[in-house]
């Protein structure tokens, strides 16, 4: 099959969500509802609501997320104090991760493991990589193609798996978990379609980035895994950026692979 013909399709796949994502939530981030609590107070309250006294409500600059570690439901700054519907659907998806969290979810526990592991061998995977033609040179014996193949499949492989796993874990989060925590008083029902149709964009992302890393995985298959070898390989942080925006809520760095945004 020409690669053009797989390289279009899968294009359109990723960036059509992100674009459609981009201008819900713009539409929706605009006005302030009437009779909404600011996104903060309403992270505070559903976790009040649900015994999670313990778990802290606290504004970053790196993205909307909730932080396993540190037990934190994180909002962007300009959230925090904001009103709008997408501000507070937002707090009640990430409270919906704190919940997940409470409960041992196990997509939520998987997602979370998986992401360390990731971080991990994406880093050893590519130190290997990028040292195979060093030590061919000095050894002047080539690398043996399996031990490229094997890092670069626990490299490309947990990276995926974890993918996968976000997968359930954000649809949970989202029509699990916000979406009848809003619908239980907080917003009116004219309010509740414009909230489904905002994490239904959100969702959407999520499958196209499944998507993306299982058409990843696909590509080193046909032909083995040593004619591949001449592909060009991305290091762990351009994967990250190419993963991060599909999921367009957080910012490029290493540490938050391993957060829920
Ligand atoms: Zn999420």
């Amino acid at each position: 099959m020409h690669p053009v013909l797989v390289i279009i399709p899968a294009a359109a796949l990723i960036l059509g969500p992100q674009l459609w994502v981009r201008y819900v939530l713009g539409q929706h981030d605009r006005e302030e509802e009437d009779g909404l609590d600011t996104a903060g107070d309403l992270a505070r309250e559903l976790l009040d609501r649900h015994r999670l006294d313990t778990v802290k409500v606290e504004s970053t600059d790196q993205g909307d997320h909730y932080d396993p570690d540190a037990k934190a439901v994180r909002l962007n700054r300009d959230k925090m104090t904001s009103k709008t519907l997408t501000a507070v659907t937002t707090a009640a998806h990430e409270v919906g991760h704190a919940l997940q969290d409470a409960s041992g979810y196990a997509p939520f526990v998987w997602r979370t493991r998986l992401a360390k592991v990731a971080q991990i061998t994406g880093q050893a995977g590519s130190l290997t990589l990028l040292a195979a033609p060093v030590a061919a040179l000095v050894s002047r014996h080539p690398v043996p193609p399996i031990v490229i193949g094997a890092a670069a499949i626990a490299m490309i492989g947990t990276g995926v798996a974890a993918q996968l796993a976000t997968l359930p874990t954000e649809l949970d989060a989202s029509f699990g978990r916000a979406l009848p925590m809003l619908r239980d008083g907080y917003i009116s029902p004219e309010q509740e379609k414009a909230a489904r149709k905002i994490l239904t964009a959100c969702s959407l992302t999520y499958v196209a980035s499944s998507l993306a890393g299982v058409l990843t995985v696909w590509r080193w298959f046909p032909g083995g895994v040593g004619a591949k070898m001449a592909r060009p390989t991305y290091p762990p942080e351009a994967r990250v950026r190419r993963l991060r925006r599909a999921h367009p809520a957080r910012r490029p760095t290493a540490r938050a692979w391993v957060l829920v945004g």
